[in-house]
This record gives structure tokens, C-alpha cells and sequence, in this order.
């Protein structure tokens, strides 16, 4: 077998079958499979039917009773979601359905065990799937179900969902875990099944901030779309800093789907299933299960979209032109089921022929939500990094690097070394180490480098000092306005906090920050949190009151940002005697953002 990720495949996997009328098709496995095969994929797992106590980790035992009895008898009145409709009961659709799930529950297996980096599960990505409900064409949800497998071991799990839909199901099953981020980009709910996947969908008490939503107009196009996938999530995976991605490669965004609207190539899919491999390796060790999902043209789309995700895993590029002996095997199938010729190469050339782009105030509303997106749910320390060129978080990884997972890195103990506040110098940074999870993002290393870089671009920061560590961070910086700041970071380390640390960086900054002459503005929203261990969303937004209330005066939120993150806090510290065009300046940025 090629090296490549493991190929997840078998017999079973032809079972999960509605009827053939739905959309669904396992008719997609013949020419995708030995699309796969041609590109030097072999299937290494077949799947075989997950346990009930397995299923039983995010379904109930009703429901489960209840996709059994359908099983047995489909003939049964319509009950949990299954009947006429997206999710017809079929005999044996219990055992094909919990095979998909053993599929990828072994498969994330074979990662944790460390038997392969990569795994693909082309027939898995059931992301609709509820607890206790079927949904869109998912019975159990796999894709949730390999992540709750991950967590028993307690790893951090960040699942990107780039299925045209949204991946409601996965978002739901772990919305109040903190331990899991999901991502997902998707049509609009709009305009589109399941109707869901709004940016304020932001995750549940402590988890609030590790659920993002990405929704796009129809007609959005490849590049936009690209354009969103680049942008939201090498940030978030370097925030989060996860221990192992699991991302879901629903081939329906694609032009050619009949059943959406986002207009995507090969191209541009293929193109993010390789930053989902870049990002597994930069911030995951290289741990890495990706699923299929949607996918309704299964002649046209279907087989080159799930080569070019094995391709990525694989780290090779594509060949340029589909095998002529695959092209002839399936012509005459394809044209029967989807009435037009194959495609002659994997990557669709740009201008792929499609009645509709996308209008100009469209593509404008795409825009401001993947703007409203990064406002309310990257730390502002790791956003302002990207806009003044501090850093690329989607950079290759580095020679050096040697990542220790933030589960597992020890944060220094709080010893008898008193802890002073000082005024933060590139100098003085060179002797200290910052403490883990004193700061944005999860990575302390990567948080000493944005330092490094922020002092270099003239930003002004305070710290608290215990030794050699580096415990606590006030950070201000600065903005395209002359003579406005932006507090982008103001955080302890654990063993450290509850200790008025941050107040007193604080203080030192404003005052360093009136010296000079300078406004400075905090915007504080859900993103805001130790990734770790974070407080109640309703608690981080007391604790920042608390904060700013002596120096800061609040301001009303804008209201995008107020529907999206009612938790959100706008303040500013206006210097006493700072002069009219400064004030004039702050107040402009304030009501831009
Ligand atoms: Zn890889």
C-alpha cells in the first residue's frame, strides 16, 4: 500500500443504502473507490458495527431501541426522524449505520494508538445525526461519536466541517465541551437545510467560544469560500491548540451539487483538505481523521473530491488528468444516472462553467460575517498578530519545532519568589519564559514569539515577573490610528490569578499609555478565555467589568456584534488632556468596529 492515510472501506460500507432514489447513493462507492485506487489508496480498515455502549456515549439507549426496531421491521410508523422523507428506514439500516460510526471509532483508534498520523473515512461525516434523532440522511453520528472517543482519552479535538451544510449534529452533541472546537463553513441556513449555523451559535457555559459558525450566501464561489477557510482556521486551531483534528469533506459546496448552492471546484476543496493536513501537523502533532460527508453528483464530484482529501493526507500533489481507463469505465453509468460527460481532470480549471456568480451585496455580506466571525471568536492578541504581520498561523512547521501538547505541559508552581509588575522590554523578555496559559494563544512559545514581534512593532506591555517566569501579561497595541491603542491581551497564569496581578498590569499600562499621550480601547468578547480551563462565558464577562471599570468608561457595543456575543464588552481609556483629534480618532474606531 502507498503510504497515505488509512483508507477506511469495506463491504459494510455499501449498506448504508436508503433506496435508489436517495440522494445518498452508496453508487458513489464504485467509481470512488477506484478513483481512490488509481491514486494508490487501498482500503486497510473495513468497518464493522460500533457496540451499543459505544453508540450509547451520545445517543440514547431509546433511540438506539429504536433504529433496531426499524431495522428489523421498516415498515413502522414514522418515529425519531426516521420514515418518509430524508431518512427512510431500510432492513438492516442499525447495523449499516452503526458500521459507519465502528468506522470511524476504530479508525481515530488507529490514531490515538499511533499505528498512522492520517485516517480517511470516505463513507463516514453523518454530522446531522442528534442524540436522539435521525437527521439529513445521518442515523448515528460518526463523526461525534470518533471525537467522544478522542475526548475519553482527553484529548483537545478541533472537528472542521466543510460540508455545504451545517454540521449541527457534531456542534450539538458537543456544545458544552470546552475540550472540543468545532468550525464549520456552510451555506447560509437561509437557503439551506438544516437551517442552523448561525454566528452566534458560540457553545454553552464554559464552552462558549469553541463552537464557530461560518454561514455564506449561495453562489458564494471557490475563492471566497477558500478565503473564509484560510482565515478562520489556522487562528482558531493556534488558539485552541488542539491534540487532534477530525475534519468532515462533504463534497456538496461543489457547482455541480444538485441539491446546494456554494458553487465550489475540486479545486478549491481539494486546496482546503491540504490546509486541514498542514494544520494537523503545525498544532496537532500531526493527528488527523477525515471523514467524507454530502456529496450528490457521484460521477462528476464525488470521486475527485474524496481522492484529492487522500491526496492531501497522502502529501502529494494530484495528477492532472482522471485515469482514461476510469473515465471509460464509468461514462456510460454517469451519463444514465447524472446526463452529461465526466470531467477529464481532477482540479476543475478556474471559470468552471456555472449559470450564476455571486452579486455584489452578496459577496459583501460574506465579507462582514467572516469579519463578525473573527471579531467575536479570535483573541484579539492572535487577530491583531495577523493584521499588522506579527505572525502566519498558517505557516509550514517550523524545523525546531517540538510540541508538547498544553494538556500535558506542567505550568511552573508558584513558588516564594515574589511576583513584581514591570514594564515589558524585548531585553527583558529574553531572560524569561512565559508561563504556560498566561496569555493567547495555547501555545506558550508561540505566545513568547507574538511578544517578541508586538515590542518589535512598538507595542507597549506590562508583565508580572516571579523568577525566570514570565506569570502575567497587559499587552497594548497598536492600531492603524495614530495615538490609539488596542488592549489585544491581559492574563495570569493559573497558579497565579486571584491575586490582583491583572489590575496592577493594568494600572501600569494606562499610565504608560497616558504618558504617552494615547488612547487605548479593549474590546472583550467570548473569545477571551484560557482555552484550557475556561470560566463560565457570564463569569469572563464580570471579571473583565471588574477590570476596566477603574480606568475604562463602556461603550455601547456595535450591534452585529451584540446579536452575535451578548456577553461582549466595548470600553475605552481616553488619558486625561488627550487632545480633541485623538478622542476624535478613538470614537471613530469604536463605532467601526
Ligand atoms: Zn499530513
Amino acid at each position: 500500500m502507498a503510504d497515505g492515510p488509512l483508507l477506511v472501506f469495506g463491504p459494510r460500507s455499501l449498506a448504508y443504502d436508503f433506496g435508489p432514489r436517495h440522494p445518498l447513493s452508496p453508487r458513489r462507492f464504485g467509481p470512488g473507490i477506484e478513483l481512490l485506487g488509481h491514486v494508490g489508496a487501498e482500503p486497510g480498515l473495513a468497518p464493522e458495527p460500533a457496540a451499543d455502549d459505544e453508540l450509547e456515549w451520545l445517543h440514547t439507549a431509546d433511540y438506539i431501541a429504536t433504529v433496531r426496531r426499524f431495522s428489523a421491521d421498516p415498515g413502522g410508523p414514522p418515529e425519531a426522524g426516521i420514515g418518509p422523507g430524508d431518512d427512510p428506514a431500510f432492513a438492516g439500516m442499525h447495523e449499516a449505520s452503526a458500521a459507519v460510526a465502528g468506522g470511524s471509532i476504530r479508525a481515530i483508534e488507529a490514531i490515538l494508538r499511533g499505528d498512522v498520523d492520517h485516517a480517511y473515512h470516505p463513507g463516514g461525516g453523518l454530522h446531522h445525526a442528534m442524540r436522539a434523532r435521525a437527521s439529513g440522511f445521518c442515523i448515528y453520528n460518526d463523526a461525534a461519536l470518533a471525537i467522544a472517543r478522542a475526548r475519553r482519552d482527553e484529548l483537545r479535538v478541533l472537528y472542521i466541517d466543510l460540508d455545504v451544510h451545517h454540521g449541527d449534529g457534531v456542534q450539538s452533541l458537543h456544545y458544552d465541551d470546552p475540550g472540543v472546537m468545532t468550525v464549520s463553513f456552510h451555506e447560509s441556513g437561509r437557503t439551506l437545510f438544516p437551517g442552523t449555523g448561525l454566528v452566534g451559535e458560540l457553545g454553552e457555559g464554559i464552552a462558549a467560544g469553541t463552537s464557530v459558525n461560518v454561514p455564506l450566501e449561495p453562489l458564494t464561489g471557490p475563492e471566497p469560500w477558500l478565503s473564509a477557510v484560510r482565515t478562520m482556521v489556522p487562528v482558531l486551531a493556534a488558539a485552541f491548540g488542539p491534540d487532534i483534528v477530525v475534519s468532515q469533506h462533504g463534497a456538496d459546496g461543489h457547482a455541480w451539487d444538485p441539491l446546494a448552492h456554494m458553487s465550489l471546484t475540486t479545486t478549491s476543496m481539494g486546496e482546503a483538505a491540504r490546509l486541514v493536513d498542514r494544520m494537523a501537523h503545525r498544532y496537532a502533532g500531526g493527528r488527523w481523521l477525515a471523514t467524507g460527508g454530502g456529496g450528490y453528483a457521484v460521477y462528476h464530484v464525488v470521486p475527485r473530491v474524496w481522492a484529492l482529501t487522500w491526496l492531501a493526507g497522502a502529501h502529494r500533489e494530484a495528477p492532472r488528468m482522471l485515469p482514461a481507463s476510469w473515465r471509460a469505465r464509468w461514462a456510460g453509468t454517469a451519463a444514465r444516472w447524472d446526463d452529461a460527460p465526466l470531467p477529464e481532470s481532477f482540479e476543475d480549471a478556474p471559470g468552471l462553467p456555472i449559470d450564476r456568480s455571486i452579486g455584489r451585496p452578496a459577496a459583501e455580506k460574506n465579507r462582514r460575517t467572516v469579519e463578525l466571525v473573527r471579531t467575536v471568536t479570535v483573541p484579539a492578541l492572535l487577530s491583531v498578530a495577523e493584521e499588522r504581520g506579527w505572525w502566519r498561523f498558517d505557516g509550514a512547521v517550523p524545523e525546531s519545532a517540538t510540541r508538547t501538547a498544553p494538556a500535558a505541559e506542567a505550568p511552573p508552581a508558584r513558588r516564594e519568589t515574589p511576583t513584581v509588575v514591570v514594564p515589558l522590554t524585548p531585553a527583558a523578555l529574553d531572560s524569561l519564559a512565559v508561563a504556560p496559559r498566561a496569555m493567547s494563544p495555547a501555545d506558550s512559545a508561540l505566545a513568547a514569539e507574538l511578544l517578541r514581534a508586538a515590542l518589535r512593532d512598538g507595542a507597549v506591555a506590562t508583565g508580572a515577573v516571579s523568577g525566570e517566569w514570565l506569570v502575567g501579561v497587559a499587552l497594548a497595541a497598536p492600531t492603524p490610528l495614530d495615538a490609539v491603542d488596542r488592549l489585544v491581551a491581559l492574563g495570569v497564569a493559573p497558579e497565579w490569578r486571584r491575586g490582583g496581578l491583572a489590575t496592577a498590569m493594568l494600572e501600569a499600562l494606562v499610565e504608560e499609555q497616558g504618558r504617552g499621550g494615547r488612547a487605548l480601547v479593549a474590546l472583550h468578547t467570548v473569545a477571551e478565555r484560557d482555552p484550557l480551563d475556561p470560566l463560565p462565558r457570564a463569569v469572563r464577562r464580570e471579571v473583565a467589568e471588574r477590570l476596566l471599570r477603574r480606568a475604562f468608561q463602556e461603550r455601547p457595543l456595535p450591534p452585529e456584534v451584540a446579536a452575535a456575543d451578548p456577553f461582549a464588552l466595548l470600553a475605552v481609556h481616553l488619558p486625561i488632556g488627550l487632545p480633541g483629534d485623538v478622542v476624535a480618532a478613538a470614537e471613530s474606531w469604536l463605532s467601526r468596529r
